[in-house]
């Protein structure tokens, strides 16, 4: 199932090599992106229905739903699925809720003080995945810390499913969000509309949301030539899971599965202190993927994985943090022991009891999380990212005595007389 290599015999250059994922070598996804983004700009809406009929084969009746369609949608989801999502709903605000904490004011010299406040974005565009699998669970993720920042406008784009419509469980979560408007739009086409602003969709100032390929690609280009804010390059999900004598083969499988199923794209590798660990592992995936109904989306993102055999838990991390997964799970028993050393990841699982699934869906943390390796420098989503962080200062007259000197100082150091001359008015001369 997953071709094994052994992390001893791997030079640097092969590990580099099997750190790599979705780059697009022969450039063309940015190629057929750069087309769709242009064509939106020139023919906003006829595009978006051009591009449903091409990418999604159906062509929406229109290119919204709004508020009472919105209801009789959400009606028809079922007593079991809205207690699931309302649970959901109230792990992840309680999670949430807490990152907004108040900063103190700080005196840095007397009669100085320096704070910061946060203020919401007021236009904000959330990209729902749906090309493969409808994922309202995306919708959460987004919808609460946007309405948590107090977001004024948040404009929500999902594709189309197979019959046109948005997904009844879409409607659900944007009603319990208090969202009236939802715009059926997928893909490349749905970031450039946000983007840019069409007839319909109004633009927004900052992008968030995972996708594939093509939906990465569009944030990338549209925050690059059009200075539209990006939360991250979110795109084909990845899990690394590091096991351990004392994981349960059959749990790690399962994991892996779970990640591959996203996409074919997708990423699932496993680094284990033993051959022994693989070969569980690998047999149980084979009778676990059989049993599966996106069995061949799965198989053909696990062609697209590998195992690692390590020496130790230690060498396993060192490789991680290379890797620097979306997903992290620790397989282990040790894994308190390994906190410490994890330096790159987007969210972390911790023993075997702690699958990737629950932070998918409802433990509490954000699922939308930097993939292809930007778990070196970004983080994944947070009310953080709903927020700018405005700073603030108060001086007195005595705290301009006290500070003066030093920033006129400073102003001839670089030359910049009118500064200078700023600080020494206030101090009673020129
Ligand atoms: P999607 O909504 O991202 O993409 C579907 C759209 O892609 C379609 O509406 C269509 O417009 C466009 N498209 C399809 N084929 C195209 C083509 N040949 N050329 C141009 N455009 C095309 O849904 P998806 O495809 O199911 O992908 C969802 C992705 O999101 C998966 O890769 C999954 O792993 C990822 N994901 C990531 C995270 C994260 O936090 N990183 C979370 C959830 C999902």
């Amino acid at each position: 199932m997953l071709k094994a290599y052994s992390y001893a015999k791997l030079s640097a250059l092969e590990i580099a090599g099997l750190c790599e994922r979705n780059i697009d070598v022969s450039n063309k996804i940015s190629k057929t992106v750069e087309e769709i983004i242009d064509r939106v700009k020139d023919a906003g809406d006829h595009a978006l229905s051009d591009f449903a009929e091409k990418f999604d084969g159906v062509i929406p009746e229109r290119l919204f739903v709004e508020k009472e369609e919105l209801g009789k949608l959400a009606a028809q989801v079922n007593e079991k699925a809205r207690k699931a999502l309302q649970v959901a709903y109230a792990n992840i605000y309680k999670f949430h809720q807490t990152q907004l904490a108040r900063e103190e004011k700080i005196e840095t010299t007397g009669g100085v003080s320096c704070w910061r406040e946060y203020r919401a974005i007021q236009k904000v565009g959330l990209y729902i995945p749906g090309g493969t699998a409808v994922l309202p669970s995306t919708l959460l993720m987004l919808g609460i810390p946007a309405k948590i920042a107090g977001c004024r406008d948040i404009v929500v784009c999902c594709p189309p499913g197979k019959d046109g419509k948005l997904s009844p469980y879409i409607a659900y979560v944007a009603k319990i969000l208090g969202i009236e408007k939802v715009y059926i739009v997928g893909g490349a086409q749905a970031i450039a509309a946000m983007a840019l602003g069409t007839e319909t969709i109004p633009k927004v100032s900052k992008l968030f949301g995972p996708g594939n390929q093509y939906v990465t690609r569009a944030k990338m280009i549209v925050h690059s030539r059009y200075g539209v804010a990006i939360d991250m390059p979110a795109g084909p999900s990845e899990v690394l899971v590091i096991a351990d004598e004392s994981c349960r083969p059959d749990f790690v499988a399962a994991d892996l599965l779970a990640q591959a199923e996203h996409s074919p794209d997708s990423q699932a590798i496993l680094v284990a202190t033993s051959a022994g660990i693989i070969e569980k592992v690998n047999k149980s995936l084979s009778d676990q993927l059989a049993e599966l109904p996106r069995m061949e989306i799965a198989g053909k993102a696990l062609s697209n994985s590998y195992a690692i055999e390590t020496a130790n838990l230690n060498e396993a991390v060192t490789f991680a943090n290379h890797y620097a997964s979306e997903h992290l799970i620790l397989a282990s028993e040790q894994y308190e022991s390994l906190i410490p050393q994890i330096r790159n990841a987007g969210s972390v699982f911790l023993g075997n009891f702690a699958p990737e699934a629950a932070g998918d869906y409802a433990s509490g943390t954000n699922h939308t999380l930097p993939t292809s390796g930007f778990a070196r420098a970004y983080s994944g989503v947070s009310v953080d990212a709903f927020v700018k962080k405005v700073t603030f200062q108060h001086i007195t007259e005595e705290g301009i005595a006290n500070l003066g000197p030093i920033i006129e100082t400073l102003a001839e150091i670089e030359g910049l007389e009118a500064h200078r001359r700023s600080v020494a008015i206030r101090r009673g001369g020129i």
